[in-house]
């Protein structure tokens, strides 16, 4: 019989989780607690608790060549970063295209997850559903989780010793909707993540005054990168990734830090990160630097307290009048549905092998994806954890032993490349530049000089798709059409040139000494 699994969510990790299954001949059925698919990426203008909430100006961080599912390009004229009604309905053509709807309940709720009283020998689990005010009770072979990670807001009030006495107004980021409550006033953002900076970008075109208060600093990159490429599309390529990794620790770092700063000297922006850059997200926002300089944003430490009507900052003597604060101390991870047996979160992480598999369960039959935050684009790494999830509860590709913990410190030094590498040759389907240079050359240069698009991961092994070649030598294509609008397009760009010298001469090496 085949195996039965539960899919918990239908956002980008359920689609997908439920997209792999199809493939690997499992019977997924996938439950989503709203009226309708895309999770993080349908926007309304009602704020549920519970629910991930966007912000109507919310664009993505990634390219869409970046982002895509390996298989299913993104349509070239779509623009290269994505707002997020695009990338809901690309969602949706997802959806569509592989016949996903029919395994899709929605409507209801996950309301438990526990395991079968045969669990040791069969690795089965009982789930529990809620719809229209009624429980059903289903057992399920295996279990992916793909409830996503921003429904929860993390307002750790304790922090800010008098708050309570504050008597402006204070949300979190998470109630953010439109920049018109901000018209007039002064302004405090606190936390210096995306949100944060997003939220502040926008207030700052109607307030009188905005701040953002961050106590670690933060790299802050552009989405629009060396000669105006997509910074990951110059960020991930084999041959950065080559280099960055094989540097010695100090020069590595080095190379990091002199990049991030060539657009601007952080340290002169009051932005330097409080340690190694490597621990903490980066911020993407273009006009950030621009607007420091302007004046529109000031950037400031740590907050100490509030007062009536102000606030102190650490190392500043003097208060600063404020009117609205905005907390943007991002998301708390939590698995309502799950035992703390299963998975247990700890100061918002939880141990599991790869960011995948809880570690201590007698059956891999449990999985939870999209936890980590690599830098790159986070969609083709939940479709290639979704790839292997789908082969181990078949009991093929890696066993998922011994356990290895992993936590937050580890998570920019997990590089995106090397994560979905990781796990591509776990099932097969990591691509061999070498190999391809005798049998498609062409090819196997664009791979290494080129982005790393996901495409790679599907040119061979389980999954392989007769449209991958084309979709990566037609990349640049895609990217160029929304913006060469002006002038028809006429030779496709060529990568910066000095690097694929550099590059050339490495993989020459690497070829020569059987690197
Ligand atoms: P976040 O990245 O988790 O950042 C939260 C920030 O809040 C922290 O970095 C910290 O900032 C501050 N903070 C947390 N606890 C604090 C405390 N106790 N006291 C003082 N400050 C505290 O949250 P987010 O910005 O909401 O982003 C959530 C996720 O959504 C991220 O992965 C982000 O990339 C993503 N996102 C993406 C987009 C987009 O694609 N356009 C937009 C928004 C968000 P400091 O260290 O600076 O103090």
């Amino acid at each position: 019989a085949e195996m039965r699994v539960a899919v918990v969510g239908a956002g980008v990790s359920g689609l997908t989780a439920t997209k792999c299954c199809l493939d690997e001949g499992l019977e997924p059925t996938c439950f989503e607690q709203s009226q309708d698919i895309g999770g993080l990426w349908r926007y309304t203008e009602d704020i549920q608790a519970s629910r991930p909430s966007l912000y109507p100006s919310v664009i993505s961080n990634t390219s869409k060549e970046m982002s895509a599912f390996s298989d299913f390009p993104y349509p070239e004229d779509f623009p290269v970063f994505l707002p997020h009604g695009r990338l809901l309905h690309y969602l949706r053509r997802y959806a569509e295209r592989f016949g996903l709807r029919e395994h899709i309940r929605l409507g209801t709720t996950v309301v438990s997850i526990r395991k079968h009283p045969d669990f040791a020998s069969t690795g089965r689990w009982n789930v529990v559903t809620e719809a229209e005010g009624k429980q059903t009770s289903h057992v399920f072979d295996a279990v992916m989780v793909c409830s996503g990670n921003f429904s929860e807001p993390s307002l750790p009030l304790h922090c800010f010793p008098g708050i309570e006495r504050f008597r402006g107004q204070y949300f979190h980021s998470q109630q953010y909707k439109h920049p018109d409550v901000f018209q007039g006033k002064r302004v405090l953002v606190v936390g210096m993540g995306n949100s944060g900076v997003d939220i502040a970008v926008e207030a700052s075109r109607v307030a009188a005054k905005v701040m953002i208060s961050t106590t670690r600093g933060a790299l802050l990159l552009g989405r629009v990168f060396e000669h105006g490429y997509p910074w990951d599309m110059v960020y991930n390529t084999r041959l950065m990734s080559l280099i960055r990794n094989n540097l010695p620790g100090p020069l590595s770092r080095g190379w990091i830090n002199y990049m991030v700063n060539q657009r601007f000297n952080h340290e002169n922006y009051g932005l330097q990160p409080e340690k190694s850059c490597l621990v903490r997200e980066p911020v993407l926002n273009d006009d950030l630097p621009s607007y420091i300089l302007t004046g529109r944003i000031t950037i400031k430490p740590g907050l100490k307290e509030f007062k009536d009507n102000s606030v102190v900052f650490h190392n500043c003597p003097e208060e600063e009048p404020i009117d609205i604060v905005v907390f943007c101390t991002g998301y708390d991870v939590s698995f309502p549905f799950l035992e703390e047996s299963v998975v247990k979160v700890e100061n918002k992480h939880a141990s599991l092998y790869k960011y995948v598999f809880p570690t201590h369960l007698q059956k891999p039959t449990l999985a939870v994806l999209g936890l980590i935050k690599p830098l790159g684009g986070i969609m083709p790494v939940i479709e290639m954890q979704a790839r292997w999830v789908t082969r181990v509860f078949k009991g093929r590709g890696a066993n998922v032993s011994p356990p290895v913990y992993q936590n937050a410190a580890q998570i920019l030094k997990t590089e995106w490349l090397a994560y979905m590498d990781t796990l591509a040759s776990f099932i097969g389907a990591k691509p061999s530049v070498l190999g391809l240079l005798c049998r498609d050359p062409w090819l196997a240069l664009t791979i290494f000089f080129g982005p790393c698009s996901p495409y790679q991961y599907r040119l061979g092994g389980p999954g392989r798709w007769e449209g991958a070649r084309q979709a990566i030598l037609t990349q640049w294509d895609r990217v160029l059409k929304p913006t060469r609008t002006r002038v028809p397009a006429g030779s496709s760009s060529s990568f910066p040139s000095l690097l694929t010298i550099l590059g050339f001469l490495l993989l020459l090496a690497a070829v020569i000494f059987g690197f």
